[in-house]
C-alpha cells in the first residue's frame, strides 16, 4: 500500500508514497524517544527560539507550502496562505507564552497541607502520536505540535494519507529551525496499524483530530494502551439567528461560516436554525449569496470554493442531499454534482429538513447549508442541542439576555456570540460529546500532554 498526492480539482494522480517497512517505523519511535531525552535537558528560551525560526520558515515558505496545501486537498490558495500564516502566529505564540503557562504554581498557604512549600510543576510526557486530518493540513498539526515541542514533547505525525507532500514538509520543518533530531518526524503508516504504535512503549500519549469513527478507534487503543488521548473530532455546529440580529452582517457570515475551507471544516457552522420573524429574509438573501460564490480552479486568486479534497468525501455529501430530497427537502440551490473531472460540489441551500433524514443528525462535509425554521428561542435552543454532537455553537442577537442564555444553554466547547466560530492560539478549542474531549491551544491545551507533579516540601 502507498500514500498518494491526487489533485482534487482533476482527479489527477501526481505522486505515490511507500508506506515504512516495521523496521523504518521502529527506527522512527527510537528517534523520537531519543529526542524526548535531548529536550528534557533544553531550556524554555532554546525552544522559543527554534520555535520562533520555524515561524520564520512558514513565513518565508508560504507561497511554495500554499501551493502544495491546495494541489493535495484543494481549499482555495488565498486561504492556504492564511493557514500558514497562521500556523507562523500560533509558532510565536507559544514561543512568547509556554514558559509562563507551565511555571511552577506553588499553593499559596502551604501550611493548610502541613508543608513548607508545595507547588505543581509541569513536565514533558515523552514522545506524542499525533494522528492529523487532511481540511486544515498545516493548522491541524501546528497547533498541536507548537504547545508540545514547546512543552519539551517530541511529535511523531501520522498524516491523513491524502496529504503525505503536506506531511513530508512539516516532518523535516522542526529539525530544520534547530530542534534535535527526532523532535518532531513523520510515520508513515496505514491507519489500521495506528493501534500498534498507540501500544508501543515509546509512545507516552495520543492526540488525534479526524472523525468519530476514527475516535473510537484511537481513543479505544489508547484507553487498551492506558495511555492519555485528546481527540477533536467531527461537529455539526448550529448557528441561531434570532429576530434582533443584525440580518444582513448575520447573512455575509453564515456563508463564510459554512464555505469556508470548501465547507470542509470541523468549527464550520452546518445547521442554521432561524426565528420565523426572520426567516423568510434569511433564506433569500443567503441563497443568493451562496449561488453567487465563485467556484472554480483553487489556483486562481478570486476563487471562493474548490473541489472537495477526495471522491469518497464527495459521494458522502451528495448522497446526504439526495436523501434529504428524497425524502421531500427542498434544495433551494446547487444540490447536483457536476459532470467534470475532480471532486466538485457546488454551495448548496437545503430547507424543509425532517429527523427522518440523514442531514438532520449527521455531520456534512461539504458546503451544504440547512436552514432550519423555529418559532421560539426555546425551539432554537431544543433543535440546536438536538445532534450528537458539541463542537462549537454560534448565536446572533442584539439582545443580552437571550445571548447570555444562549451561552448558559447551548451544549458545545465554544459559544461565539455576533461572529464566527474559528479558533485562536490564546482560547482553548475542543468539544464535548460525540465531538471529543480534551482541549488544544491556551494553558489548558499545552498542559494536556504534561505530568502535572506535585512537589510537597517539609
Ligand atoms: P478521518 O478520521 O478519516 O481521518 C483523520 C485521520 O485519522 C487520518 O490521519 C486518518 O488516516 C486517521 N484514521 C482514520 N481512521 C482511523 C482509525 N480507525 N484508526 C486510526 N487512525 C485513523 O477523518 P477525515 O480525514 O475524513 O476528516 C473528516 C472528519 O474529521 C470530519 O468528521 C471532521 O469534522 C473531523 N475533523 C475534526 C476536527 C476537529 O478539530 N475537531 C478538524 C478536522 C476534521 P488515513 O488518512 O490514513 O485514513
Amino acid at each position: 500500500m502507498s500514500l498518494a498526492t491526487v489533485n482534487p480539482a482533476t482527479g489527477q494522480t501526481l505522486d505515490t508514497y511507500p508506506l515504512m517497512t516495521p523496521a523504518e517505523v521502529d527506527a522512527a519511535l527510537d528517534r523520537a524517544a531519543a529526542a524526548a531525552a535531548a529536550l528534557r535537558r533544553t531550556t524554555f528560551a532554546q525552544r522559543a527560539g527554534w520555535l520562533t525560526a520555524a515561524a520564520d520558515l512558514l513565513d518565508a515558505e508560504t507561497a511554495a507550502v500554499a501551493a502544495t496545501v491546495t494541489t493535495e486537498m484543494g481549499k482555495p490558495v488565498t486561504a492556504a496562505r492564511a493557514e500558514v500564516a497562521k500556523c507562523a502566529a500560533a509558532c510565536r505564540y507559544y514561543a512568547a507564552h509556554a514558559e509562563e503557562f507551565l511555571a511552577d504554581a506553588p499553593l499559596a498557604d502551604p501550611g493548610q497541607v502541613g508543608a513548607a512549600r508545595a507547588w505543581v510543576r509541569y513536565e514533558p510526557l515523552g514522545p506524542v502520536l499525533a494522528v492529523m486530518p487532511w481540511n486544515f493540513p498545516l493548522w491541524q498539526v501546528l497547533r498541536f505540535a507548537a504547545p508540545a515541542l514547546m512543552a519539551g514533547n517530541p511529535g511523531v505525525l501520522k498524516h491523513a494519507s491524502n496529504v503525505p507532500r503536506t506531511a513530508r514538509y512539516l516532518g523535516k520543518l522542526f529539525t530544520r529551525a534547530g530542534f534535535p533530531a527526532g523532535s518532531f518526524g513523520p510515520l508513515w503508516v496505514a491507519a489500521d496499524t495506528v493501534a500498534d504504535v498507540i501500544a508501543d512503549p515509546r509512545i507516552a500519549a495520543v492526540t488525534l483530530t479526524g472523525s468519530e469513527g476514527a475516535g473510537r478507534s484511537v481513543g479505544g487503543a489508547a484507553g487498551r494502551a492506558l495511555k492519555k488521548v485528546v481527540l477533536e473530532l467531527g461537529g455539526s455546529d448550529p448557528f441561531l439567528v434570532l429576530p434582533s440580529a443584525d440580518l444582513d452582517r448575520a447573512v455575509d457570515v453564515a456563508v463564510t461560516a459554512r464555505c469556508q475551507n470548501n465547507g470542509q471544516s470541523c468549527i464550520a457552522a452546518k445547521r442554521f436554525v432561524v426565528h420565523s420573524a426572520v426567516y423568510p429574509r434569511f433564506v433569500e438573501a443567503f441563497t443568493a449569496r451562496m449561488a453567487a460564490l465563485r467556484v472554480g480552479d483553487p489556483m486562481e486568486e478570486d476563487t471562493q470554493v474548490g473541489p472537495l479534497a477526495t471522491e469518497s468525501g464527495r459521494a458522502e455529501v451528495a448522497a446526504q442531499v439526495d436523501d434529504a430530497r428524497a425524502h421531500g427537502a427542498q434544495v433551494r440551490c446547487g444540490g447536483t454534482v457536476p459532470d467534470r473531472p475532480g471532486w466538485w460540489y457546488p454551495p448548496t441551500v437545503v430547507t424543509g429538513l425532517t429527523p427522518a433524514m440523514r442531514m438532520w443528525r449527521e455531520e456534512v462535509f461539504g458546503p451544504v447549508a440547512g436552514v432550519y425554521e423555529v418559532d421560539s428561542l426555546d425551539a432554537a435552543l431544543a433543535l440546536a442541542d438536538d445532534t450528537p454532537f458539541g463542537l462549537g455553537a454560534a448565536v446572533w442577537t442584539r439582545d443580552e439576555d437571550e445571548a447570555a442564555r444562549c451561552v448558559r444553554e447551548l451544549t458545545a466547547g465554544a459559544v461565539f456570540v455576533n461572529g464566527m466560530t474559528t479558533s485562536y492560539p490564546a482560547l482553548p478549542f475542543g468539544g464535548v460529546r460525540h465531538s471529543g474531549h480534551g482541549r488544544e491551544l491556551a494553558a489548558v491545551g499545552i498542559r494536556e500532554f504534561c505530568n502535572a507533579k506535585t512537589v510537597w516540601q517539609a
